[in-house]
């Protein structure tokens, strides 16, 4: 139990359960984590020659074996559909192009795609296989997904505009770095930090370590910015940390009426 799960390992198992042990890696091929928070997993290969180089998955997927297990099923389908385009040169495999009748949402997740990705579904429908994977959903222990802590910056109060941007797991609570980051990006000094169950801090942009911007970020506000901070001062599990000139940190009962919407 608890033990960081072995890539290698479900790899064999899920090759035997889910693809009849159709699938041969190559001979570089190699499985990994990754510190990413975009992306539940990817599989990279040799533009040139076809030939497998990686599925990354991300690291904090391990605390969750059935979001794991779909993540890295999703991957082998990729991993298979350049197997079968090696074997056949058949680009029907690659799903570069809608075909006619036929799903399409991007590159990679076409005909063939669909077809593997519905058979699974089909036979096993534990698998809960999409093409865009969405942290905190059912197939994930809700439970073991940490609370996170969010930077509301209101930039027109009568517009309703804002944005909302998650801090760093390890980022100290600063109200003179986060309001000087609020001024920065929205000229705003109108900020306060709320903490919320972490299913519902996903897409949020991150913050740095250091409370300051990201390089590149970009000065966005929020669209349906109200409506989407109600939703997250209604959860129960919502904490609010007040604002810098009140001296309790933490609120642990929601002062709902009080709360202004930014
Ligand atoms: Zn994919």
């Amino acid at each position: 139990m608890n033990s960081v799960p072995n890539l290698q390992q479900l790899f064999t198992e899920y090759n035997q359960t889910y693809f009849a042990e159709q699938i041969i890696p190559s001979l570089d091929f190699i499985l990994r984590f990754s510190n990413t928070e975009k992306f539940a997993g990817w599989f990279t290969y040799c533009p040139e020659t076809h030939e497998d180089w990686t599925i990354t998955v991300a690291r904090r997927l391990k605390d969750h074996p059935r979001a794991l297990r779909s993540t890295l099923v999703h991957e082998m389908i990729h991993m298979l559909a350049h197997q079968r385009f090696r074997e056949t040169a058949d680009e029907y495999y690659l799903d570069l192009l809608p075909q006619a009748d036929q799903p399409f949402i991007n590159k990679g997740h076409g005909a063939f795609f669909f077809s593997e990705m519905n058979r699974l579904n089909r036979l096993f429908p534990e698998l809960g296989l999409t093409i865009i994977s969405c942290f905190g959903d059912a197939l994930y222990e809700v439970e073991k997904i940490p609370p996170a802590r969010l930077l509301v910056v209101s930039i027109n109060k009568a517009l309703g505009k804002g944005m909302i941007y998650r801090l760093h797991e390890n980022a100290p609570i600063d109200w003179e770095t986060l309001q000087s980051t609020a001024h920065l990006l929205h000229d705003s000094r109108d900020i306060s930090v709320i903490q919320v169950a972490g299913p519902l801090a996903e897409g949020f942009p991150y913050l740095r370590k250091d409370n300051l911007p990201r390089a590149n970020m970009k000065r966005l506000s929020l669209r349906n910015f109200v409506p989407t901070l109600n939703k997250l001062r209604a959860d129960s599990n919502t904490v609010y940390q007040l604002k810098p000139a009140q001296t309790k940190p933490y609120y642990s009962q929601s002062p709902f009426s009080q709360a202004r919407a930014g």
